[in-house]
Protein backbone atom coordinates (compact mmCIF):
# COMPACT_ATOMS: atom_id res chain seq x y z
CA UNK A 1 0.00 0.00 0.00
CA UNK A 2 1.26 3.24 -0.77
CA UNK A 3 0.19 6.63 0.69
CA UNK A 4 1.37 9.50 -1.64
CA UNK A 5 3.30 11.76 -1.26
CA UNK A 6 5.55 9.57 -0.47
CA UNK A 7 7.49 11.06 2.95
CA UNK A 8 10.26 8.63 4.93
CA UNK A 9 12.52 9.13 7.09
CA UNK A 10 15.92 7.62 8.75
CA UNK A 11 15.83 8.61 12.26
CA UNK A 12 19.36 7.95 13.39
CA UNK A 13 20.10 8.42 16.91
CA UNK A 14 23.80 10.00 17.26
CA UNK A 15 24.42 7.92 20.32
CA UNK A 16 26.90 5.85 18.15
CA UNK A 17 28.41 4.86 14.86
CA UNK A 18 26.28 4.12 11.56
CA UNK A 19 26.10 0.41 12.26
CA UNK A 20 24.63 -2.75 9.39
CA UNK A 21 21.40 -2.80 11.24
CA UNK A 22 21.01 0.99 10.92
CA UNK A 23 22.27 1.30 7.37
CA UNK A 24 20.22 -1.00 6.17
CA UNK A 25 16.91 0.92 7.55
CA UNK A 26 18.14 3.74 5.58
CA UNK A 27 18.55 1.79 2.79
CA UNK A 28 15.53 0.50 2.79
CA UNK A 29 13.73 4.12 3.38
CA UNK A 30 16.11 5.71 0.27
CA UNK A 31 14.80 2.99 -2.51
CA UNK A 32 11.14 3.11 -1.01
CA UNK A 33 11.31 7.18 -1.53
CA UNK A 34 13.16 7.01 -4.64
CA UNK A 35 10.98 4.27 -6.05
CA UNK A 36 7.75 6.61 -5.89
CA UNK A 37 9.27 9.41 -6.45
CA UNK A 38 9.07 10.59 -2.86
CA UNK A 39 11.43 12.29 -0.38
CA UNK A 40 13.90 10.65 2.04
CA UNK A 41 14.61 12.53 4.84
CA UNK A 42 17.20 12.47 7.61
CA UNK A 43 15.93 13.27 10.95
CA UNK A 44 18.44 13.42 14.16
CA UNK A 45 17.26 12.38 16.96
CA UNK A 46 19.70 13.86 19.45
CA UNK A 47 17.43 14.18 21.90
CA UNK A 48 19.78 12.92 24.66
CA UNK A 49 22.79 15.13 25.26
CA UNK A 50 24.56 12.77 27.68
CA UNK A 51 24.63 9.92 25.24
CA UNK A 52 24.41 12.34 21.99
CA UNK A 53 27.77 13.59 20.13
CA UNK A 54 28.80 15.50 17.39
CA UNK A 55 31.66 13.20 16.47
CA UNK A 56 28.85 10.39 16.18
CA UNK A 57 26.24 12.50 13.91
CA UNK A 58 29.72 13.91 11.91
CA UNK A 59 30.11 9.84 11.32
CA UNK A 60 26.54 9.23 10.43
CA UNK A 61 26.45 11.74 7.87
CA UNK A 62 29.41 10.43 6.62
CA UNK A 63 28.46 6.93 6.02
CA UNK A 64 25.34 7.49 4.62
CA UNK A 65 27.10 9.58 1.89
CA UNK A 66 29.42 7.13 1.72
CA UNK A 67 27.16 4.79 0.67
CA UNK A 68 25.49 7.14 -1.45
CA UNK A 69 21.63 7.84 0.57
CA UNK A 70 21.61 11.59 -0.53
CA UNK A 71 18.46 13.02 1.71
CA UNK A 72 16.23 15.72 -0.08
CA UNK A 73 15.86 16.63 3.55
CA UNK A 74 17.69 16.94 6.77
CA UNK A 75 20.21 18.77 8.03
CA UNK A 76 23.34 19.87 5.49
CA UNK A 77 20.80 20.47 3.26
CA UNK A 78 17.64 22.03 5.03
CA UNK A 79 13.78 21.95 3.85
CA UNK A 80 10.84 23.28 4.65
CA UNK A 81 9.92 21.43 7.69
CA UNK A 82 12.82 22.08 9.21
CA UNK A 83 15.31 21.88 11.65
CA UNK A 84 16.15 18.19 11.38
CA UNK A 85 18.10 17.81 14.71
CA UNK A 86 15.53 17.25 17.46
CA UNK A 87 18.10 19.19 19.89
CA UNK A 88 16.86 22.18 17.62
CA UNK A 89 12.81 21.43 18.04
CA UNK A 90 11.92 22.20 21.63
CA UNK A 91 9.53 24.40 21.04
CA UNK A 92 7.57 22.21 18.53
CA UNK A 93 8.01 20.18 21.50
CA UNK A 94 6.47 22.24 24.46
CA UNK A 95 3.66 23.82 22.03
CA UNK A 96 2.72 20.24 21.49
CA UNK A 97 2.97 19.47 25.39
CA UNK A 98 0.96 22.56 26.45
CA UNK A 99 -1.78 22.02 23.73
CA UNK A 100 -2.00 17.81 25.05
CA UNK A 101 -2.01 19.56 28.78
CA UNK A 102 -4.26 21.96 27.66
CA UNK A 103 -6.94 19.01 25.67
CA UNK A 104 -6.37 16.62 29.10
CA UNK A 105 -4.39 14.16 26.72
CA UNK A 106 -1.84 14.92 29.06
CA UNK A 107 -1.08 15.04 32.84
CA UNK A 108 1.08 15.91 35.68
CA UNK A 109 2.56 13.41 37.84
CA UNK A 110 4.36 13.98 40.69
CA UNK A 111 5.36 10.25 42.04
CA UNK A 112 8.96 10.02 42.46
CA UNK A 113 11.20 7.04 40.82
CA UNK A 114 10.96 5.54 44.74
CA UNK A 115 7.56 5.49 44.93
CA UNK A 116 6.97 4.17 41.27
CA UNK A 117 9.37 1.53 42.27
CA UNK A 118 8.04 0.26 45.64
CA UNK A 119 4.47 0.16 43.70
CA UNK A 120 5.93 -1.91 40.51
CA UNK A 121 7.68 -4.26 43.57
CA UNK A 122 4.27 -4.56 45.19
CA UNK A 123 2.66 -5.37 41.66
CA UNK A 124 5.11 -8.26 40.81
CA UNK A 125 4.43 -9.62 44.36
CA UNK A 126 0.84 -9.54 43.89
CA UNK A 127 1.86 -11.46 40.21
CA UNK A 128 0.23 -8.93 38.05
CA UNK A 129 2.29 -6.85 35.08
CA UNK A 130 4.20 -4.07 36.49
CA UNK A 131 2.38 -0.67 35.21
CA UNK A 132 1.72 2.59 36.08
CA UNK A 133 -1.43 2.77 38.36
CA UNK A 134 -2.69 6.36 36.80
CA UNK A 135 -2.29 7.74 40.80
CA UNK A 136 -2.12 11.31 39.57
CA UNK A 137 -4.39 11.19 36.26
CA UNK A 138 -6.89 12.74 38.68
CA UNK A 139 -5.38 15.33 40.91
CA UNK A 140 -7.67 18.68 41.49
CA UNK A 141 -5.43 22.33 41.04
CA UNK A 142 -5.02 22.55 44.55
CA UNK A 143 -3.58 18.81 44.71
CA UNK A 144 -0.96 19.76 42.54
CA UNK A 145 -0.40 22.85 43.92
CA UNK A 146 0.27 20.65 47.69
CA UNK A 147 2.64 18.47 46.20
CA UNK A 148 4.75 21.40 44.28
CA UNK A 149 4.81 23.01 47.47
CA UNK A 150 6.84 19.95 48.89
CA UNK A 151 8.85 20.23 45.81
CA UNK A 152 7.96 17.88 43.59
CA UNK A 153 9.21 17.99 40.49
CA UNK A 154 5.83 16.94 38.08
CA UNK A 155 6.54 14.60 34.97
CA UNK A 156 4.42 14.78 32.00
CA UNK A 157 2.04 11.45 31.23
CA UNK A 158 0.32 10.16 28.38
CA UNK A 159 -3.38 9.76 29.23
CA UNK A 160 -4.34 6.67 27.49
CA UNK A 161 -7.73 6.70 26.29
CA UNK A 162 -9.66 3.52 27.97
CA UNK A 163 -11.06 1.26 25.60
CA UNK A 164 -8.57 2.81 22.75
CA UNK A 165 -7.90 0.25 20.10
CA UNK A 166 -4.45 0.39 18.86
CA UNK A 167 -4.31 -2.04 16.02
CA UNK A 168 -2.70 -0.98 13.00
CA UNK A 169 -1.35 -3.15 9.57
CA UNK A 170 2.31 -3.07 9.43
CA UNK A 171 3.34 -3.47 5.77
CA UNK A 172 5.66 -6.21 6.54
CA UNK A 173 3.77 -8.12 9.75
CA UNK A 174 0.39 -7.46 8.34
CA UNK A 175 -2.27 -7.16 11.56
CA UNK A 176 -0.61 -5.88 14.47
CA UNK A 177 -2.99 -6.09 17.61
CA UNK A 178 -2.89 -4.22 20.36
CA UNK A 179 -5.25 -2.66 23.11
CA UNK A 180 -4.89 0.90 24.77
CA UNK A 181 -6.04 -1.34 28.28
CA UNK A 182 -2.72 -3.07 27.57
CA UNK A 183 -0.65 -0.10 27.74
CA UNK A 184 0.33 2.34 30.71
CA UNK A 185 0.07 6.07 31.05
CA UNK A 186 3.38 6.90 29.65
CA UNK A 187 5.86 9.71 30.65
CA UNK A 188 6.13 11.86 27.58
CA UNK A 189 8.28 14.60 29.31
CA UNK A 190 10.60 14.43 32.14
CA UNK A 191 10.56 16.77 35.29
CA UNK A 192 13.51 19.17 33.56
CA UNK A 193 10.78 19.17 30.59
CA UNK A 194 12.54 17.30 27.96
CA UNK A 195 10.57 15.34 25.99
CA UNK A 196 11.00 11.21 25.55
CA UNK A 197 11.33 9.29 22.60
CA UNK A 198 7.71 7.99 21.58
CA UNK A 199 6.44 11.60 22.24
CA UNK A 200 8.92 13.65 19.88
CA UNK A 201 9.25 10.73 17.24
CA UNK A 202 4.99 10.71 16.91
CA UNK A 203 5.05 14.49 17.15
CA UNK A 204 7.65 15.03 14.49
CA UNK A 205 6.57 12.54 12.00
CA UNK A 206 3.19 14.24 11.96
CA UNK A 207 4.84 17.64 11.85
CA UNK A 208 6.94 16.40 8.46
CA UNK A 209 3.75 14.99 6.88
CA UNK A 210 5.86 11.55 6.99
CA UNK A 211 3.79 8.74 4.95
CA UNK A 212 5.61 5.49 5.76
CA UNK A 213 7.25 4.71 8.71
CA UNK A 214 10.15 2.20 7.92
CA UNK A 215 11.89 1.05 10.84
CA UNK A 216 13.68 -2.13 12.69
CA UNK A 217 11.50 -4.67 14.07
CA UNK A 218 13.08 -3.80 17.32
CA UNK A 219 10.32 -0.82 17.52
CA UNK A 220 7.21 -2.68 17.05
CA UNK A 221 6.66 -1.81 21.04
CA UNK A 222 6.82 1.68 20.51
CA UNK A 223 4.19 1.78 17.27
CA UNK A 224 1.07 1.75 19.65
CA UNK A 225 1.89 4.32 22.29
CA UNK A 226 2.99 6.59 18.97
CA UNK A 227 -0.44 6.03 17.51
CA UNK A 228 -1.78 6.64 20.12
CA UNK A 229 0.03 10.54 20.37
CA UNK A 230 -0.33 10.62 16.44
CA UNK A 231 -4.55 10.44 17.70
CA UNK A 232 -4.24 13.05 20.56
CA UNK A 233 -2.68 15.46 18.68
CA UNK A 234 -5.24 15.11 15.55
CA UNK A 235 -2.96 14.07 12.90
CA UNK A 236 -2.99 11.26 9.98
CA UNK A 237 -1.62 8.47 10.93
CA UNK A 238 1.48 7.03 8.70
CA UNK A 239 1.99 3.72 7.33
CA UNK A 240 4.55 1.60 9.15
CA UNK A 241 6.80 -1.15 7.93
CA UNK A 242 9.00 -2.81 10.49
CA UNK A 243 11.84 -4.21 8.74
CA UNK A 244 13.11 -7.77 10.01
CA UNK A 245 16.10 -8.27 12.06
CA UNK A 246 19.72 -8.89 11.35
CA UNK A 247 20.65 -12.58 12.54
CA UNK A 248 24.28 -13.96 13.15
CA UNK A 249 24.85 -17.14 10.57
CA UNK A 250 23.98 -19.01 14.22
CA UNK A 251 20.59 -17.18 13.84
CA UNK A 252 21.23 -15.29 17.29
CA UNK A 253 20.43 -11.34 16.93
CA UNK A 254 23.67 -9.97 15.16
CA UNK A 255 26.10 -8.28 17.55
CA UNK A 256 30.16 -7.69 17.18
CA UNK A 257 31.10 -11.76 17.61
CA UNK A 258 29.48 -11.95 13.99
CA UNK A 259 31.44 -9.58 12.74
CA UNK A 260 29.07 -6.99 12.68
CA UNK A 261 30.94 -3.06 12.42
CA UNK A 262 30.60 0.16 12.16
CA UNK A 263 29.84 0.82 8.42
CA UNK A 264 32.54 3.10 7.99
CA UNK A 265 35.21 0.47 9.64
CA UNK A 266 34.09 -2.06 6.49
CA UNK A 267 34.95 1.45 4.45
CA UNK A 268 38.29 1.04 6.14
CA UNK A 269 38.92 -2.41 5.18
CA UNK A 270 38.28 -1.78 2.03
CA UNK A 271 34.90 -2.99 0.81
CA UNK A 272 33.35 -0.85 -1.96
CA UNK A 273 30.27 1.31 -0.98
CA UNK A 274 28.67 -0.73 -4.29
CA UNK A 275 29.53 -3.55 -3.03
CA UNK A 276 28.07 -2.72 0.31
CA UNK A 277 25.12 -1.54 -0.67
CA UNK A 278 23.93 -4.21 -2.70
CA UNK A 279 24.94 -6.74 0.38
CA UNK A 280 22.70 -4.42 2.94
CA UNK A 281 19.87 -4.80 0.47
CA UNK A 282 19.58 -8.88 0.28
CA UNK A 283 19.09 -8.32 3.72
CA UNK A 284 15.65 -9.09 4.30
CA UNK A 285 14.52 -8.21 0.40
CA UNK A 286 14.80 -10.09 -2.38
CA UNK A 287 14.17 -9.13 -5.70
CA UNK A 288 13.39 -13.05 -7.12
CA UNK A 289 14.98 -14.92 -4.54
CA UNK A 290 17.44 -15.14 -7.77
CA UNK A 291 19.05 -12.46 -8.75
CA UNK A 292 21.67 -11.63 -6.47
CA UNK A 293 23.31 -7.98 -8.07
CA UNK A 294 21.81 -4.62 -8.09
CA UNK A 295 23.49 -1.32 -8.81
CA UNK A 296 21.52 1.12 -6.42
CA UNK A 297 19.83 2.41 -9.10
CA UNK A 298 18.57 -0.51 -10.24
CA UNK A 299 17.40 -1.37 -6.86
CA UNK A 300 15.43 1.64 -7.16
CA UNK A 301 13.26 0.56 -9.63
CA UNK A 302 12.75 -2.70 -8.08
CA UNK A 303 12.91 -2.24 -4.00
CA UNK A 304 9.44 -2.86 -2.85
CA UNK A 305 8.03 -3.51 0.44
CA UNK A 306 5.74 -6.34 -0.11
CA UNK A 307 9.49 -8.43 -1.21
CA UNK A 308 10.35 -7.74 2.28
CA UNK A 309 10.39 -10.99 4.43
CA UNK A 310 8.87 -11.33 7.99
CA UNK A 311 11.84 -13.32 9.32
CA UNK A 312 14.97 -11.94 10.44
CA UNK A 313 18.03 -11.84 7.54
CA UNK A 314 21.29 -13.11 8.52
CA UNK A 315 24.31 -11.07 7.93
CA UNK A 316 26.99 -12.91 6.29
CA UNK A 317 30.41 -11.76 6.36
CA UNK A 318 31.89 -14.38 4.28
CA UNK A 319 29.24 -13.15 1.77
CA UNK A 320 29.80 -9.58 1.75
CA UNK A 321 33.49 -10.60 0.81
CA UNK A 322 32.69 -12.37 -2.00
CA UNK A 323 30.18 -9.81 -3.37
CA UNK A 324 33.13 -7.44 -2.65
CA UNK A 325 35.62 -9.22 -5.12
CA UNK A 326 33.06 -9.84 -7.70
CA UNK A 327 32.64 -5.74 -7.57
CA UNK A 328 36.09 -5.63 -7.58
CA UNK A 329 36.45 -7.76 -10.48
CA UNK A 330 34.10 -5.50 -12.71
CA UNK A 331 36.03 -2.71 -12.38
CA UNK A 332 39.23 -1.83 -14.82
CA UNK A 333 42.27 -2.24 -14.10
CA UNK A 334 43.11 1.54 -13.71
CA UNK A 335 39.82 1.83 -11.73
CA UNK A 336 41.18 -0.60 -9.33
CA UNK A 337 44.11 0.94 -8.71
CA UNK A 338 42.76 4.19 -8.34
CA UNK A 339 40.40 2.76 -6.02
CA UNK A 340 42.87 1.09 -4.26
CA UNK A 341 45.47 3.91 -4.30
CA UNK A 342 44.76 5.32 -0.19
CA UNK A 343 45.46 1.55 1.13
CA UNK A 344 48.39 2.42 -1.29
CA UNK A 345 49.95 5.49 -0.36
CA UNK A 346 49.17 4.72 3.72
CA UNK A 347 51.27 1.68 3.20
CA UNK A 348 54.08 4.00 2.05
CA UNK A 349 55.38 0.98 -0.45
CA UNK A 350 57.10 3.33 -2.71
CA UNK A 351 57.36 7.04 -3.66
CA UNK A 352 54.22 8.62 -5.98
CA UNK A 353 56.30 11.17 -7.88
CA UNK A 354 58.43 7.79 -9.17
CA UNK A 355 56.61 6.79 -11.87
CA UNK A 356 58.60 3.70 -12.77
CA UNK A 357 57.49 2.60 -9.51
CA UNK A 358 54.04 3.90 -9.77
CA UNK A 359 53.61 1.87 -13.37
CA UNK A 360 55.11 -1.40 -11.38
CA UNK A 361 52.22 -0.91 -8.96
CA UNK A 362 49.70 -0.76 -11.22
CA UNK A 363 50.66 -3.62 -13.27
CA UNK A 364 51.17 -5.77 -10.23
CA UNK A 365 48.06 -4.91 -8.99
CA UNK A 366 46.34 -6.01 -11.97
CA UNK A 367 48.23 -9.31 -11.72
CA UNK A 368 45.90 -9.64 -8.28
CA UNK A 369 43.12 -8.67 -9.82
CA UNK A 370 41.38 -12.14 -10.17
CA UNK A 371 42.34 -12.45 -6.78
CA UNK A 372 41.78 -9.10 -4.60
CA UNK A 373 38.73 -9.22 -2.11
CA UNK A 374 38.81 -5.93 -0.20
CA UNK A 375 41.08 -2.58 -1.41
CA UNK A 376 43.03 -2.83 2.15
CA UNK A 377 44.62 -5.90 0.75
CA UNK A 378 46.24 -4.12 -2.19
CA UNK A 379 49.68 -3.32 -0.32
CA UNK A 380 50.33 -7.01 0.63
CA UNK A 381 49.61 -8.40 -2.41
CA UNK A 382 51.92 -6.55 -3.92
CA UNK A 383 54.51 -5.61 -1.55
CA UNK A 384 57.27 -7.66 -2.61
CA UNK A 385 57.91 -6.08 -5.55
CA UNK A 386 59.23 -3.10 -3.52
CA UNK A 387 61.14 -5.03 -0.92
CA UNK A 388 64.70 -4.42 -0.82
CA UNK A 389 65.16 -8.34 0.41
CA UNK A 390 62.83 -11.05 0.17
CA UNK A 391 61.82 -12.16 3.63
CA UNK A 392 60.02 -16.43 3.03
CA UNK A 393 57.02 -17.35 5.13
CA UNK A 394 57.16 -21.14 5.82
CA UNK A 395 55.43 -22.48 3.09
CA UNK A 396 57.88 -20.42 0.48
CA UNK A 397 60.84 -22.31 2.50
CA UNK A 398 59.08 -25.25 1.97
CA UNK A 399 58.72 -25.26 -1.76
CA UNK A 400 62.13 -23.67 -2.12
CA UNK A 401 63.75 -26.61 -0.33
CA UNK A 402 61.84 -28.82 -2.38
CA UNK A 403 63.28 -27.61 -5.60
CA UNK A 404 65.35 -30.67 -7.22
CA UNK A 405 69.22 -29.69 -7.06
CA UNK A 406 68.69 -27.18 -4.00
CA UNK A 407 71.18 -24.40 -4.06
CA UNK A 408 73.18 -25.62 -7.25
CA UNK A 409 69.69 -25.41 -9.12
CA UNK A 410 69.25 -22.10 -7.57
CA UNK A 411 72.37 -20.83 -9.32
CA UNK A 412 71.40 -22.33 -12.31
CA UNK A 413 68.43 -20.78 -12.40
CA UNK A 414 69.69 -17.28 -11.86
CA UNK A 415 72.22 -17.93 -14.71
CA UNK A 416 69.87 -19.19 -17.24
CA UNK A 417 67.83 -15.48 -16.19
CA UNK A 418 70.32 -13.92 -16.88
CA UNK A 419 71.59 -15.08 -19.95
CA UNK A 420 68.60 -14.01 -21.50
CA UNK A 421 67.96 -11.48 -24.01
CA UNK A 422 64.48 -10.76 -24.06
CA UNK A 423 62.61 -10.64 -20.57
CA UNK A 424 59.41 -10.66 -21.22
CA UNK A 425 56.98 -13.56 -19.71
CA UNK A 426 56.62 -15.69 -22.83
CA UNK A 427 60.68 -16.07 -23.20
CA UNK A 428 61.40 -16.68 -19.84
CA UNK A 429 58.56 -19.12 -19.64
CA UNK A 430 59.74 -20.89 -22.74
CA UNK A 431 62.93 -21.20 -20.85
CA UNK A 432 62.48 -22.34 -17.61
CA UNK A 433 60.22 -25.19 -19.58
CA UNK A 434 63.06 -25.92 -21.78
CA UNK A 435 65.09 -26.37 -18.93
CA UNK A 436 62.89 -28.59 -17.05
CA UNK A 437 63.18 -31.34 -20.05
CA UNK A 438 66.46 -30.82 -20.00
CA UNK A 439 66.69 -31.92 -16.84
CA UNK A 440 64.09 -33.97 -16.81
CA UNK A 441 62.50 -32.64 -13.84
CA UNK A 442 58.43 -31.38 -13.58
CA UNK A 443 58.27 -27.80 -14.57
CA UNK A 444 55.68 -27.29 -11.27
CA UNK A 445 58.47 -27.87 -8.51
CA UNK A 446 61.01 -25.24 -10.53
CA UNK A 447 58.19 -22.71 -11.14
CA UNK A 448 57.18 -23.17 -6.92
CA UNK A 449 60.51 -22.48 -6.27
CA UNK A 450 60.99 -19.75 -8.04
CA UNK A 451 58.00 -18.07 -7.12
CA UNK A 452 59.34 -18.65 -3.59
CA UNK A 453 62.70 -17.15 -4.24
CA UNK A 454 60.61 -14.36 -5.85
CA UNK A 455 57.88 -13.27 -3.54
CA UNK A 456 58.54 -14.87 -0.37
CA UNK A 457 55.20 -16.39 -0.49
CA UNK A 458 54.02 -19.65 -1.85
CA UNK A 459 50.84 -18.20 -3.82
CA UNK A 460 50.84 -15.05 -5.89
CA UNK A 461 50.00 -14.22 -9.56
CA UNK A 462 51.60 -15.93 -12.82
CA UNK A 463 55.30 -16.20 -11.96
CA UNK A 464 56.44 -15.34 -15.45
CA UNK A 465 54.03 -12.46 -15.32
CA UNK A 466 55.18 -11.20 -12.09
CA UNK A 467 59.12 -11.98 -13.05
CA UNK A 468 58.94 -10.00 -16.06
CA UNK A 469 57.29 -7.26 -14.28
CA UNK A 470 60.04 -7.33 -11.44
CA UNK A 471 62.70 -7.61 -14.02
CA UNK A 472 66.02 -9.01 -15.05
CA UNK A 473 67.83 -7.93 -12.71
CA UNK A 474 66.24 -8.53 -9.46
CA UNK A 475 64.91 -11.47 -10.23
CA UNK A 476 68.45 -13.18 -10.87
CA UNK A 477 69.57 -11.18 -7.64
CA UNK A 478 66.40 -12.34 -5.99
CA UNK A 479 67.41 -15.91 -6.98
CA UNK A 480 70.82 -15.43 -6.18
CA UNK A 481 69.61 -14.30 -2.57
CA UNK A 482 67.30 -17.65 -2.16
CA UNK A 483 70.13 -19.89 -2.09
CA UNK A 484 70.68 -18.57 2.05
CA UNK A 485 67.74 -20.69 2.45
CA UNK A 486 69.61 -23.79 2.07
CA UNK A 487 72.38 -22.85 4.63
CA UNK A 488 69.59 -22.32 7.48
CA UNK A 489 69.01 -25.75 9.05
CA UNK A 490 65.62 -26.94 7.62
N1 LIG B 1 16.02 7.14 16.99
C1 LIG B 1 15.38 5.87 16.82
C2 LIG B 1 16.47 4.84 16.62
O1 LIG B 1 17.58 5.21 16.30
C3 LIG B 1 14.46 5.97 15.64
C4 LIG B 1 13.44 4.94 15.56
C5 LIG B 1 12.42 5.26 14.50
O2 LIG B 1 12.76 5.13 13.32
O3 LIG B 1 11.33 5.65 14.86
O4 LIG B 1 16.26 3.66 16.80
Amino acid sequence: MVKKPVRVRFAPAPTGYLHVGGARTALFNYLFARRHKGTFVLRVEDTDPARSSEEFYASIVEALRWLGLEWEEGPEVGGKYGPYRQSERRAVYDEALTRMQEAGTAYECFCTPEELEARREEMRAAGEAPRYDGRCAELSPEARAGLRAQGREPCLRFRMAAGADLAYDDLIRGRVEIKAAELDDFVIARPDGSPTYNFVCAVDDAAMAISHVIRGEDHISNTPRQIAVYRALGADLPLFAHVPLLLGPDKSRLSKRHGAKSVLEYREEGYLPEAFVNFLALLGWSYDDEREFFSLKELTKHFSLERVAKKGAVFDVEKLTWMNGTYLRKLSPEELFERARPWLEAANLFAWDDEAAVEVARRALALEHEKIKTLAEAPSLIDFFFAEHVTYDEKAEKNLRKLPGGVDMLRDLAEVCAALDDFSAAALEKRIRALAEERDLGAGKIIHAMRAALTGRAVGPSLFDLAALLGQERVVRRLAEATAVFKKPG
